[in-house]
C-alpha cells in the first residue's frame, strides 16, 4: 500500500476529498467537523509530540503501525485508520455498489454483495466497545473481514486494508445516537468503490 511519510518530522491532517457537508445526511457536517477536525487532529498532534527521539522518528506511518506499541501505536494506528476511512467516501448514492476487480472478488468469496454487506454489518454491530471493522486482502488477493479493537488495523497481521467502518461512538453519536447498526447500514451509500478497487489492485 501507499506509504505515508512525515514532512519535516511531522505528519499532517489528511485532506478531505469532499466538502464537510457532502456526506449528509448519513454523516453530518457537524460530525465531520468533530471527527476529522478535532478527534483526528488530536491523534496527529499526539503522535507528532511522541515521535522525536523515539526509534520511529522519520519512518512511514504504515511502518510505525506495524512495529510500535503503546501510545505511539495507538495514535499512529488511529491516524492510519482515519486516513483510510475519510478518503473512502463520496456523496450518498442510491444503489451504490462495488466496481471492477473488487466487485468480482466480493461476489466470488461472499456469494453476493448483499451477503458481504450482511456479514460486514454484523461484525461491526457485534464488536464490543470501540474499534473498527475491516475488509482486507492477503498477498494472494483473498478477502477477509476482520474486527479490530481500539486502534487496530489488519496491516499488523500482514493484510492490506481496503475498506473500514469506524465503530467508535464519536463516528456516529451526533447523527445516530446509540443506533450503531442503522448507521452502519447507511454507510454503504457513501463508499467510493473506485477508491476501494484502487487499494485492492495496488
Ligand atoms: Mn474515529
Amino acid at each position: 500500500m501507499t506509504q505515508t511519510l512525515p514532512k519535516d518530522g511531522k505528519f499532517a491532517l489528511v485532506t478531505l476529498p469532499y466538502a464537510e457537508d457532502a456526506l449528509a445526511p448519513v454523516i453530518s457536517a457537524e460530525t465531520i467537523g468533530f471527527h476529522h477536525g478535532k478527534h483526528l487532529q488530536t491523534y496527529v498532534n499526539n503522535l507528532n509530540g511522541l515521535l522525536p527521539g523515539s526509534p520511529f522518528e522519520g519512518l512511514p506511518l504504515e511502518e510505525i503501525v506495524q512495529k510500535s506499541e503503546g501510545g505511539i501505536f495507538n495514535n499512529a494506528g488511529q491516524i492510519l485508520n482515519h486516513n483510510l476511512y475519510f478518503t473512502q467516501f463520496a456523496a450518498p448514492k442510491e444503489g451504490n455498489a462495488p466496481v471492477g476487480e473488487i466487485a468480482a472478488a466480493i461476489d466470488a468469496q461472499f456469494g453476493s454483495f448483499e451477503a458481504f454487506k450482511a456479514e460486514f454489518e454484523k461484525k461491526g454491530a457485534t464488536l464490543f466497545g470501540s474499534g473498527w471493522v475491516w475488509l482486507a486482502a492477503d498477498k494472494e488477493g483473498k478477502l477477509q473481514i476482520t474486527q479490530e479493537t481500539n486502534a487496530g488495523n489488519p496491516i499488523t497481521k500482514g493484510l492490506t486494508p481496503l475498506l473500514t467502518f469506524d465503530v467508535w461512538e464519536h463516528a456516529y453519536y451526533l447523527d445516530y445516537q446509540n443506533r450503531r447498526p442503522a448507521h452502519l447500514a447507511a454507510l454503504w451509500q457513501l463508499i467510493n468503490w473506485a477508491e476501494v478497487n484502487r487499494r485492492y489492485q495496488e
